[in-house]
């Protein structure tokens, strides 16, 4: 059923982004409650563009591990909203910051879901290309939920494109179809895979990989760090299979990363950890 704006009720902000605020609200007579990301009618071209490819995006998806969204309302003052399922434990940020670092068990938990959401994802062709802690949201039931698509990117060659071309499209070069994967060994969705295999490292530790506890980060010596030096691995104690697990995440080579579907058989997922 459609929800319309005026049946929307503020009741307090849960954070801000880049440009856009974020609201706990109410639908007045349901009771339902909504996060609203509010985006100013006022607010600079790199924000619009952001919350129309969000919204773009959430419309397209349809999937349990992928952050549902239930309207979008433009406002003649230029005001953008999107209407989304409520997370109520917030993101896997603030779960570190509040309840510290998680076990394997849970980890394992964590990582099916992003993987299912990734797949489900570039099975669609698209790239999240930010996914970390705080744009991982959770509810009560430990559900796990890919949200934040605003620097997202759709591939845009997709069958509907190419029914569009009908009696050429036959004759077209793999690069034509699909340039970032075919037209040089850059591989956009390895990407997501790398970002998740960091997401996990840093909610086992408690601190981003790449730094030891506590240091801010410095960006020139961050990205000598990724281009440079060899991809970081889990402290002692870590399983055997959860470091394995996180290796095939962190290949530098994207082609040698396993894919989505590749890691959702791997033994950190698939083994009983009871019978460990
Ligand atoms: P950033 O640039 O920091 O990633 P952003 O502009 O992309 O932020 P979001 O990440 O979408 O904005 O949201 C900002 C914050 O609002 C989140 O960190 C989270 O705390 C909260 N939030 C967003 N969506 C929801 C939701 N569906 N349920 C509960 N809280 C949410
Ligand atoms: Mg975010």
């Amino acid at each position: 059923t459609a929800i319309s704006a005026s049946d929307l009720e503020k009741l307090q902000v849960l954070g801000h982004g880049n440009g856009g605020t974020v609201y706990k609200v109410r639908h007045k007579r349901t009771s339902t409650i909504y996060a609203l990301k509010v985006v100013h009618g006022d607010s600079d071209s790199t924000t619009r563009r952001q919350i129309h490819r969000e919204m773009e995006i959430l419309r397209r998806t349809d999937s349990p591990y992928i952050v549902q969204c239930h309207g979008c309302f433009e406002k003649p003052s230029g005001e953008i909203a999107i209407a989304m399922e409520y997370m109520d434990l917030g993101t896997l940020d603030t779960l570190l910051k509040s309840n510290g670092t998680f076990s394997e068990a849970k980890l394992a938990l964590v990582a099916c879901q992003v993987l299912n959401g990734l797949s489900y994802l570039h099975a669609y062709n698209i790239i999240h290309r930010d996914i970390k802690p705080s744009n991982l949201l959770v509810n009560k039931n430990m559900e796990v939920k890919i949200a934040d698509f605003g620097v997202s990117k759709i591939m845009c060659r997709t069958l509907d494109a190419c029914n569009s071309y009908v009696g050429t499209c036959a004759y077209m070069s793999p690069e034509r179809f699909d340039p970032e994967t075919y037209g040089g060994n850059y591989n956009g969705y390895a990407s997501d895979i790398w970002s998740l295999g960091l997401t996990l490292m840093e909610l086992y530790m408690g601190h981003f990989p790449f730094l030891p506890a506590g240091q801010r980060p410095d960006w020139a010596t961050l990205m000598c760090a990724i281009c440079f030096g060899d991809p970081p691995s889990l402290p002692e104690g870590a399983s055997d299979d959860f470091r394995s697990f996180v290796e095939c995440c962190l290949q530098k080579e994207s082609s040698k990363r396993w894919t989505a579907a590749q890691l959702l058989t791997h033994p950190f997922l698939t083994k009983d950890p009871e019978t460990q």
